[in-house]
């Protein structure tokens, strides 16, 4: 079979429900289209459910399901994902926790979980702990800081358990937890044991921390803790170049999104960040499709772009904002379209789930799905919304199912039987 080039354009939480405040209709239903509609012309469309209907997915958990990895039984948890978007690098075997900074008081009482939320000097205290914390029998520790009050807490080193439990006891004027096994297993006690040192020793540096002392002289809470939840031990992700029936031997990933880029870098892909990419609303989108179309043109099998801004306007509730990242999306795409040759390349645009403006939250709805590929059915639509979607004729997919309907179409994928 003839191998195709493949390029994938998602904008995160795509999808919606309908909003009052634009009339009951969807960002999507007043796009203006008309920059993609000639290719959108001889695409089908239909729906996809990241994980399956009714799962409300993770931005990390549908990056897995986009890229053939069914995350259901192959999620370690929250804390080595949320270590990837404080921009850590991780390793499997490696166990990442979620933290908190938080304020205690005599015998380790927490006063406040999150030691007064502001705290603008987190990321000093980050280095500050990461200069002096060093390895406890044996393990390296690393935080990474995330937002506000949290962090992520890394540990690396031979035979790690993530069989243990939190110290955060999730509520104040109790004492931090100790850390205790979750298994018999020798290894998840000595976790336990590098827990309880690293809880102390942070507690010791943090008290002689010269911030803290100007933090209590402005009247504002000591940062003298950590508190720890969520372990989970990195997993081995068979990497999308090389992948067992999967012909792809170059993957690039355009994001400027810690966690998208983590989740990309685990699996394989080279990870870029062109000039003017932030991440945000105001991210340069065409400084991303330029990045795109020269990758591309480099010869890479799969080229995927990622745009968070869709998502970010979402959490916000915010419908105009969302509907002119749609449109400055598709002027991307339009770039990228314009350059690439139709007779030889796969290019699909869609969400990684659904994020309704009216819930500022990520939701289990279907999100909207167009694929162009040489040959493919033409459902003869110009636009792309929830409703026209539920139309098309590529149904409505699930979870990796995408992913095989994407290489299938770009001549990438082995046949099942003789
Ligand atoms: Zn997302
Ligand atoms: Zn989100």
């Amino acid at each position: 079979m003839r191998e195709l080039q493949v390029v994938v354009v998602v904008a995160d939480g795509l999808g919606d429900r309908p909003v009052p405040e634009l009339g009951m209709r969807t960002p999507l239903e007043l796009a203006d289209f008309s920059p993609v509609a000639d290719v959108l012309v001889k695409s089908s469309v239909g729906l996809w459910d990241p994980i399956e209907p009714g799962v409300r997915p993770g931005s990390d958990t549908a990056h897995l399901a986009l890229f053939g990895i069914n995350p259901v039984g192959n999620y370690p948890g929250r804390g080595p994902f949320e270590a990837l978007g404080a921009g850590a690098s991780l390793q499997p075997g490696d166990v990442a926790f979620r933290g908190n900074f938080a304020t205690v008081g005599e015998g380790m009482v927490v006063v406040d979980r999150r030691a007064g939320r502001f705290i603008p000097e987190a990321r000093q205290l980050v280095e500050y702990l990461n200069e002096r914390l060093g390895t406890i029998d044996g393990v390296e520790v690393r935080l990474y800081y995330a937002t506000e009050h949290r962090v992520a807490v890394v540990f690396r080193g031979e035979n790690l358990s993530d069989a243990v439990s939190d110290t955060d006891p999730h509520v104040e004027g109790v004492r931090v937890l100790r850390c205790v096994p979750r298994s018999g297993d020798p290894a998840a006690t000595r976790m336990a044991e590098v827990v309880n040192r690293f809880t102390e020793r942070v507690h010791r540096l943090l008290e002689e921390c010269p911030i803290n002392a100007e933090r209590r002289s402005k009247g504002l809470p000591p940062v003298n803790a950590i508190l720890l939840r969520g372990a989970g031990r990195m997993v081995k992700y068979p990497p999308i170049t090389g992948r067992q029936g999967i012909s792809l031997a170059k993957a690039a990933a355009i994001s400027a999104t810690a966690l998208v880029k983590g989740v990309c870098s685990i699996l394989g892909f080279e990870v870029y960040t062109p000039p003017g990419a932030t991440g945000d609303v105001r991210s340069d989108l065409m400084s991303k499709a330029r990045e795109a179309v020269d990758l591309y043109r480099k010869g890479y099998d799969l080229v995927y772009v990622h745009i968070k801004g869709t998502d970010s306007a979402s959490h916000d509730g915010n419908p105009k904002l969302k509907l002119e990242v749609i449109e400055r999306s598709l002027k991307a795409l339009a770039y990228i379209l314009d350059r690439v040759n139709l007779g030889s390349t796969v290019v699909a645009f869609l969400g990684d789930h659904t994020t309704p403006v009216t819930v500022r939250d990520h939701t289990s709805d279907p999100v909207p799905v167009m694929l162009y590929a040489p040959g493919v059915l033409p459902d003869g639509f110009r636009e792309l919304n929830e409703r026209l979607a539920r139309r098309g004729s590529l149904g409505r997919l699930r979870n990796v199912e995408f992913f095989g309907v994407l290489m299938d179409y770009a001549g990438r994928s082995e046949k099942f039987g003789a």
